[in-house]
């Protein structure tokens, strides 16, 4: 394939990833999106392979080994992988990507065959050393990501003394090596600021995300996103690859639109988090029993009566969270609200912004389930009707419901917008025990009057009151 060919293959397969962003924003379309996408990346594979800078059997060769452990231990990672260890994998991706990021730098900055010389040779220095930064602090990054989100590494943030002073110590001392990069007169000897910045960028991508709170979690793996795209983009630079720098700087900016509206959803600043160490939030969970332990008695409920509320019922707000996606209820729930519809109750669902493990978890275990997505509402669109709802239902969610959030100013949660269930007649909260969310604060809900308690596993709970519904 000539390099014109190649080039309008380019093209064609950066207009099919456009096209799949904006079929990924709507769930009536995103299955068309992800159509989209693979055909783009499936030309952008081939149209490479058989591109004019693959010479000899041997670099083709290589690379469809190299392509073939790579697809099959992607492909098995993906059919092993739980729904709700979907965040973990896609933190391990995103190591990869840096890491490839840097591989590609360290082999480009020592290629005997390398031509550069005056203006080019610094500005291809440069994309180098910045593409190494951005591919060390990514694979670092989501390294940690990973251990918070598996629970290898505990969620508390773990605060260094004067951590900013130490964060711009480490940009000067990047800035001052990248210096002595540019001027060094040799592959060795500039190679021992790259190494320098090198493993800066890894403590960097530590630290940042090891100062982050259980709870800010989703911004930080969308951020991840985004700082893998622009790891892309930077290969793509240091290759000369128009495509991978587009595709780069798609996967970039949509990450780092994701993350501005997961860190409006729960009122965070999107510089805050740019900068690291964000998500502490001032305060500490409340000690179980302790002062500020919530008051009020706990009020449990059987699936028979739930099922009598939901049947005298007119009108009823389902609220899922992270249980349901462990206990996978979300086919019984679709069943119960087509009976419940059946009966001419109004049945809709809230789904919070950051609710499960990753962003749209929900929205993808009620479209497995086919839920009509027009009752499947977003918290704006919601939260004003719940003093008009006479039964709402939270499966196995927790941090997304918990009115600790506005009326508590010392809660690491305080500020993020949640689901005000609570303001229903009566709200049954589905859950195995008293046990905290993800951000592990107690949750007053809980002990509210209108409240009632539905112990057990989601699925099979919500197994009981279908039976009961049913009769
Ligand atoms: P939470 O983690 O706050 O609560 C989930 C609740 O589900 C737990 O309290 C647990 O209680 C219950 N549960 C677990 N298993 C079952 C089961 N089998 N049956 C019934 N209940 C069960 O989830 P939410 O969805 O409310 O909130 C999401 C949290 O995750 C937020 O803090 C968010 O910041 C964070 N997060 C979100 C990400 C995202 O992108 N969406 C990414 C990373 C973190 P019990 O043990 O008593 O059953």
């Amino acid at each position: 394939m000539n390099a014109e060919l190649m080039t309008v293959a380019y093209i064609g397969a950066t207009i099919l990833f456009i096209l799949s962003l904006g079929g990924l924003s709507n769930p009536e379309t995103s299955r068309r999106g992800n159509l989209f996408g693979i055909i783009g990346m499936s030309i952008a594979v081939i149209a490479t392979l058989m591109g004019p800078r693959i010479t000899g059997v041997s670099s083709f060769a290589s690379i469809l080994i190299a392509m073939t452990v790579g697809g099959s231990v992607g492909i098995f990672a993906a059919i092993r992988v739980k729904m709700t260890q979907m965040p973990e994998l896609v933190a391990l991706m995103h190591s990869l990507v840096g890491l490839a990021a840097c591989l590609v730098g360290f082999a480009n900055f020592i290629d005997p065959s390398s031509h550069f010389t005056g203006s080019e040779k610094t500005i291809h220095e440069i994309e180098i050393y910045v593409g190494i930064l951005i591919g060390a602090i990514t694979f670092s990054g989501s390294l940690v990501a990973f251990g918070k989100l598996s629970g290898k590494i505990g969620g508390q943030p773990l605060l260094l003394p004067a951590r900013h002073l130490l964060n711009l110590g480490l940009l000067v001392t990047v800035i001052i090596a990248g210096r002595s990069f540019l001027d060094a007169g040799s592959i060795e000897q500039g190679l021992v600021p790259l190494y320098l910045m090198t493993v800066i960028a890894l403590l960097f991508g530590i630290h940042m995300v090891i100062a982050i709170g259980g709870a800010d979690m989703p911004v930080v793996v969308s951020m991840l996103n985004s700082y893998s795209g622009w790891a892309a983009s930077a290969t793509g630079f240091m290759l000369s690859n128009d495509l991978l720098i587009v595709v780069g700087a798609l996967v970039g900016s949509s990450g780092a639109i994701l993350s501005y509206i997961m860190c409006r959803a729960m009122n965070r600043h999107f510089f805050a988090v740019i900068a690291g160490g964000f998500g502490t939030g001032g305060g500490k969970a409340p000690a179980a029993g302790g002062d500020a332990a919530p008051q009020g008695e706990v009020q449990p409920i059987n699936a028979a009566d739930t099922a009598e509320l939901l049947r005298n019922a007119e009108s009823v707000i389902i609220v899922p969270g992270y249980g349901m996606a462990v206990a996978q209820a979300q086919h019984t729930v679709c069943e119960i609200t087509k009976i419940l519809r059946e009966k001419g109750i109004n049945v809709r669902f809230g789904i919070h912004p950051v609710a499960g493990r990753m962003p749209g978890h929900m929205n993808v275990l009620l479209a497995e389930a086919r839920v009509p997505y027009d009752i499947v509402l977003e918290m704006d669109e919601l939260n004003q009707d719940f003093p008009k709802t006479d039964v709402t239902m939270v499966i196995g969610a927790n941090d997304i419901v918990n009115p600790a959030a506005q009326d508590n100013p010392n809660s690491p949660i305080a500020g993020m917008p949640v689901l005000e269930v609570w303001k229903a007649k009566t709200s049954i909260v589905m859950k195995r025990s008293m046990a905290s969310g993800y951000a592990g604060v107690d949750n007053p809900l809980f002990y509210k009057e209108n409240n009632r308690m539905l112990f057990g596993d989601a699925k099979k709970m919500l197994d009981e009151v279908l039976i009961s519904l049913a009769k």
